[in-house]
């Protein structure tokens, strides 16, 4: 299939995307890495009158330290996440998550704001924003805003983000002594997930504390398992608080059915999932 007919304009500063946006309102839509975009397009399932193109708008790309937080710019591309000095310092699961993105090619054009702007319930980031507590920068003609990840997914590609604003950083508060585990289960690998999660928790002597668990590909979009923290905070991640943290999973995610999974197997994943994750983390 071939798109619908569609204008295009490049957009050299984060001034002029806004205000591309403001002239063209609902009809335009930016193209950041286009891994998602282009193939929605394609497909007829995306007819936007016109594409505005911010992927070479430099101030938008890159990772860096500010005070107790990481700032990756929301035109990070997932390969720069995977091989970032800093991400393998101090966020190693992040790293980890980006090398499941799909493959080579889809990772070194697709970007971090372009996964998280979309929303896509499969996807790798929006789950680790919400484990990681992540907070996101968006700019538009009328101000700058900063959102917490918690509250920003509001369903099936469905955010906070006004039509009007764009996302220009992920911040990724840098929390001493915080551990984190990453997993997910695939059918082949650089498939999306059937199920996947983060655990992330900081240890007071043989207890997990201020415990985040965030799944993705279970559900209408990513999520906190907020039943299963509750179950394993204060815990030294044993047997009895998994068992009562999985046995929380069916309300906390109220899972939903793929083409080929039940709602059952993604249950029943959620748990082996958040099973393996604890006992690396209680490690
Ligand atoms: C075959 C295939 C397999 C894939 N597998 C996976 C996978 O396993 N895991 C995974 O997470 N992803 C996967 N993806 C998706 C990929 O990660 C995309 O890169 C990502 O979802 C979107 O990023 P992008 O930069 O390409 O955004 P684009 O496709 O350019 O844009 C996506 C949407 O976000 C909006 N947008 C983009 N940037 C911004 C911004 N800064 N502010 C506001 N809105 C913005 C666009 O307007 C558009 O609506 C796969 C894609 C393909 C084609």
């Amino acid at each position: 299939m071939k798109p619908h007919p569609f204008a295009y304009r490049r957009a050299d500063s984060l001034a002029a995307a806004c205000a591309m946006l403001d002239a063209h309102g609902s009809g335009a839509r930016l193209l950041a890495g286009g891994q998602s975009l282009i193939p929605s397009l394609n497909l007829r399932l995306s007819q936007p009158e016109i594409l505005i193109d911010i992927s070479r708008i430099a101030t938008l790309r890159g990772i860096r330290i500010d005070g107790d937080e990481m700032v990756i710019g929301a035109l990070t591309r997932h390969a720069d996440i995977e091989t970032s000095a800093d991400v393998a310092r101090h966020l190693p699961a992040l790293a980890e998550a980006a090398r499941q993105i799909a493959h080579p090619a889809i990772r070194n054009r697709g970007t971090i704001g372009g996964s998280i702007a979309l929303a896509d319930p499969a996807a790798e980031w929006p789950a680790a924003a919400l484990a990681f507590a992540m907070r996101f920068d968006v700019v538009s003609s009328r101000g700058e805003r900063r959102l917490e990840a918690d509250g920003f997914f509001k369903g099936l590609y469905e955010t906070a983000l006004a039509p009007d604003e764009v996302l220009t950083a992920v911040r990724v508060p840098l929390v001493a002594g915080r551990r984190a585990a990453f997993g997910e289960l695939v059918r082949r690998s650089g498939d999306y997930a059937i199920a996947g999660a983060f655990v992330t928790a900081g240890r007071k002597g043989a207890n997990l504390i201020s415990v985040r668990v965030a799944y993705f590909g279970t559900s209408d979009r990513a999520r906190l398992a907020r039943g299963a923290m509750a179950a394993l905070e204060g815990s030294s991640g044993d047997e009895a608080a998994v068992a009562s943290a999985k046995s929380a999973l069916e309300a906390d995610l109220d899972p939903i059915a793929d083409l080929t999974n039940s709602r059952a197997t993604k249950l029943h994943l959620s748990g082996v999932l958040l099973a393996r994750l604890v006992k690396r983390l209680a490690a």
